[in-house]
């Protein structure tokens, strides 16, 4: 083995699936002087990779889980080391059913061909040990396959090695991570120190105390699944390769069972959740087996034994058959079931590379590598970003309750809807007292708690009988509610008062302020004192790194208001560009700041009735932001809108919060004002002004010309992104932004059926759409419109299709609605003038 050099361009922790794979992509990308390190011997170090059951299923319902297997296999397959063997995810329940036809719609829009649903005897002629009177149908994926991740590993490694970019070094274990002034420095190991100022942990389960030792935090906690061996199996006797059946997911019990050689291995998500402390995984010399395949605890495992027999009980049942291996394997879990990948926020230059599955680990390792030298990976990895966490998501008890509550989620029906239960109530904005007596009905962002509808808006459905629809489906109608189509209309006849203070908030300050936020921003921001730009944040490949609003409140001072869920990453791309000289800083207000929206007709007549400042259309036109004396209080009032209304955003310092919560409310409730929900803000009034949302229409893969958001010319000053969107400019965008009206509702069985966001958008007979960058077409977002009395779906579609009046269909739990092509561009469906906005 190689000596351990004093400094290295880049250190690399862990030689799993994960750190095989990043050295490797950085020497196919040119980088040198690349250390990897592994405190185990190789191959197999004593990590997940050794143990894993290897088994890679590509359909997921994330598009960039989806995208980053399907690399993965692809990586596999050139090293030779897949073998393609079929599985069979089956269903015990009509409610799994349901979710296998969902499981087709997510297939067809990411694009993993062929799927099928088959029925119990095509279950049986492809697994003849199968008991098929114990299942009512499948989902069939022929190209599920089983990898040889410590060969792949070895290969990946030699390659990197070979190329002379790679020195190995086994049996080294890495003891501090020095850092000064925010920047990585050193390694420290138990073979001597390297002087390096890029580092990248891809320590799996032990990432956590690696990060700490830089004074970083990797929010995972290394948690038990069960797995067990048993054999010899007399079907498998004459069994020529590891495997020759397709693997089997009991979906229901949370299981699976897969061939390997003469055994069957029986996998488990179904048990309590084991969670264990990273500082508490045993060493090498400690284990009986490897530190991450830890003792079994037999009594966790005999529910699943029992499913396992009902399912196939020629082999479970046959006594002849006994335990040959049996393990509590670790790996990793998040607090959002998302891997963890990036710069960390705290620490410049250390990387994680953690929580990742064998599935994804060689289309992680060159996304990861690929960011780390072009500054953006070819696959957008923004959902699984490391700094999206805020403080409060990083404890160990939020960690440990979230991985818990999500553990048995493994093989389970998640509604896109579906809201965590555990580690509530940490955030609560300062009007969530009057909230709760209004019986709001919260759901959690960012932590969080925010009112989603008020079921003391109840009355309004009667108000609004005939213009609100109902959901018939119970799928369709879960974490929603008509209420919200009644806020709607409420708010689009009178005003509503919405809590926005989960916004995430920064001010960029200071005599290099201007110079950054044009750095970074799309539009110009060397605009007059109390202007409100909405800008584009872009990739330096000209995609979307965000959109958010900046307000220029002094001529050092831009304030700047994003959405929660991406905030913190938004800061740190902020804080990434800051000049080097030290001239401007980023002050987090996030916890400083609450935020009242206000919107509708009546608006103005509230806001006047609390304050004497000039709020006429000329006194404070719209896309202007400026303090104003309201209720006796100082309000910082912007005037936008993200639902299509006049109106504004009122900011005051959280503790004054509750007065100007009270003050609005009263002046409000002679004009009729309601409290109104996100589900009004985030997507029936945004839906029906198309107004794009990132994370479901922007995100990196996608630019701002396909987006029709490339209005007015380009600001003369440079920003990251610029030469790129320069050149998209020139060029016809290879799909364009649409919104679509539902034609028809009716399902095959009568029932009206309501899209939630993520299915195909397909022709007439259901040909994929697909454009000329290979992308296909799907609902990016989808909910109601009613006050135009329809079911809105936004979705990029290929020029040719993007025409207003085109009919095409969409998808949706294996049939197929027609649709119509409502807008092709960003003119909104409702008040195409903006008359309301700007009124
Ligand atoms: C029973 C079981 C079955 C599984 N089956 C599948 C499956 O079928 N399909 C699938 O996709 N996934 C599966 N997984 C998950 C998969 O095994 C892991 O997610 C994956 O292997 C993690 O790879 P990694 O490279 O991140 O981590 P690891 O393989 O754990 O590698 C991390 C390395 O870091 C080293 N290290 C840690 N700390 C230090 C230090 N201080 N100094 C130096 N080195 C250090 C360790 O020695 C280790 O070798 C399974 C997991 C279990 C438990």
């Amino acid at each position: 083995m190689s000596p351990l050099p004093g400094s290295a361009r880049v250190v690399v922790v862990g030689a799993g699936i994960v750190g095989n794979g990043v050295a490797c992509h950085l020497a196919r990308l040119g980088w040198t002087d690349i250390v990897q390190l592994d405190k185990g011997p190789l191959p197999n170090p004593g990590g997940s990779t050794g143990h894993a059951s290897n088994f890679i299923y590509p359909v997921d319902h994330s598009r960039e889980m989806t995208a980053l297997t399907l690399d993965s296999v692809r990586q596999y397959k050139e090293l030779g080391v897949l073998t393609e063997c079929g599985g069979i995810e089956v269903a015990r329940t009509e409610e799994r059913m349901e979710e296998l036809r969902r499981r087709m719609a997510s297939a067809k829009s990411w694009g993993v061909e062929p799927v099928s649903l088959v029925t119990p005897a095509e279950i049986k002629e492809l697994v003849p040990f199968i008991d098929e009177s114990v299942i009512i149908g499948g989902f069939h994926s022929p190209g599920v396959a089983v990898v040889d991740s410590l060969r792949a590993g070895t290969l990946m490694r030699e390659e990197a090695q070979a190329s002379g970019a790679l020195t190995v070094v086994a049996n080294v274990e890495v003891t501090a991570i020095g850092a000064e002034r925010g920047r990585v420095t050193s390694v420290s190991t138990t073979a001597g120190d390297i002087e390096t100022d890029t580092v990248v942990i891809a320590a799996g389960v032990w990432s956590p105390l690696l990060a700490r030792m830089a004074g970083a935090s990797i929010p995972l906690t290394p948690a038990v699944h069960q797995m067990i061996d048993i054999g010899p199996v007399p079907r498998f006797e004459n069994a020529k390769a590891a495997i020759e059946y397709p693997i089997v997911r009991d979906m229901d019990a949370n299981m699976y069972e897969r061939q390997d050689g003469r055994g069957l291995e029986v996998g488990s998500y179904a048990h309590r959740p084991i969670l264990h402390d990273p500082a508490e995984i045993p060493s090498i010399e400690e284990s009986a087996l490897s530190p991450t395949e830890m003792p079994f605890t037999e009594d966790d495992f005999v529910e699943q034994m029992e499913h396992a027999l009902e399912l196939m009980p020629e082999i479970v049942g046959d006594e002849s058959v006994g335990v040959k291996y049996a393990i509590n394997g670790l790996l990793s879990l998040t607090p959002d079931g998302l891997p963890l990948l990036g710069e960390t926020p705290e620490v410049r230059g250390l990387w994680s590379a953690a929580a990742v599955w064998v599935k994804e680990g060689p289309g992680v390792a060159r996304g990861v590598a690929e960011w780390m030298t072009h500054g953006e990976p070819e696959i957008d990895l923004q959902a699984s970003d490391i700094a999206r966490f805020y403080p409060c998501q990083k404890t160990v008890a939020h960690v440990r309750s979230r991985a818990a509550e999500g553990f048995n989620k493994t093989y389970g029906i998640v509604h896109p809807g579906e809201q965590w239960e555990t580690s509530r109530g940490i955030r609560l904005s300062p009007f969530h007292a009057r909230e709760r007596e209004l019986d709001a009905v919260f759901f959690e962002a960012a932590g969080w708690e925010r009112p989603h509808w008020y079921a003391s808006n109840e009355p309004l459905l009667e108000e609004y009988d005939g213009r609100v629809n109902r959901r018939e489906a119970e799928w369709d109608a879960r974490w929603w509610s008509p209420i919200i189509n009644a806020e709607h209309l409420a708010m689009r006849d009178r005003a509503a008062i919405f809590d926005l203070t989960a916004f995430c908030i920064f001010d960029v300050i200071g005599p290099g302020a201007l110079a950054t936020v044009q750095r970074v921003a799309m539009r110009q921001c060397d605009v007059p004192v109390g202007r409100v730009i909405y800008t584009p944040v872009l990739t330096p490949r000209g995609g979307f790194r965000s959109d958010l609003t900046i307000m220029r409140l002094d001529h050092e001072t831009f304030r700047v208001v994003t959405g929660g869920a991406h905030g913190m990453a938004d800061m740190k791309w902020f804080a990434d560009h800051l000049p080097e000289d030290g001239t401007a800083q980023v002050h987090d207000l996030t916890s400083a700041w609450c935020t009242v929206g206000l919107w509708g007709p009546r608006a103005r007549d509230i806001l006047s009735g609390l304050s004497s400042a000039d709020i006429s259309n000329e006194g404070f036109p719209f896309a202007r932001c400026r303090e104003i004396e309201a209720a006796g209080l100082p309000v910082l009032t912007s005037r936008i809108s993200y639902v299509g209304d006049l109106g504004w955003e009122l900011y005051v310092p959280i503790e004054q919060g509750a007065r100007l919560w009270d003050a609005v409310w009263e002046e409000g409730r002679p004009h009729g004002l309601i409290p109104a929900g996100i589900g009004v803000y985030g997507t029936t009034g945004r839906l029906e002004k198309g107004y794009r949302a990132f994370g479901f229409e922007l995100d990196g893969e996608y630019d701002v010309v396909e987006a029709g958001m490339a209005w007015g010319k380009v600001k003369d000053e440079d920003f990251v992104g610029r030469e790129a969107h320069l050149r998209q400019r020139e060029s016809d965008p290879a799909a364009v932004m649409c919104t679509l009206t539902v034609d028809d509702h009716t399902s095959m069985s009568g029932v009206a059926r309501y899209m939630l966001g993520r299915e195909p958008v397909v022709t007439p007979d259901g040909a994929p759409l697909l454009d000329a960058k290979g992308r296909r077409s799907f609902v990016t977002s989808a909910g109601a419109g009613p006050s135009v009395g329809k079911h809105l779906l936004m979705a990029y579609l290929p020029p040719e299709h993007a025409r207003e009046g085109e009919r095409l269909a969409v998808e949706y739990m294996h049939e197929r609605y027609p649709v119509t092509v409502a807008v092709a561009g960003s003119t909104p469906i409702f008040d195409p003038e903006n008359t309301r906005i700007r009124s």
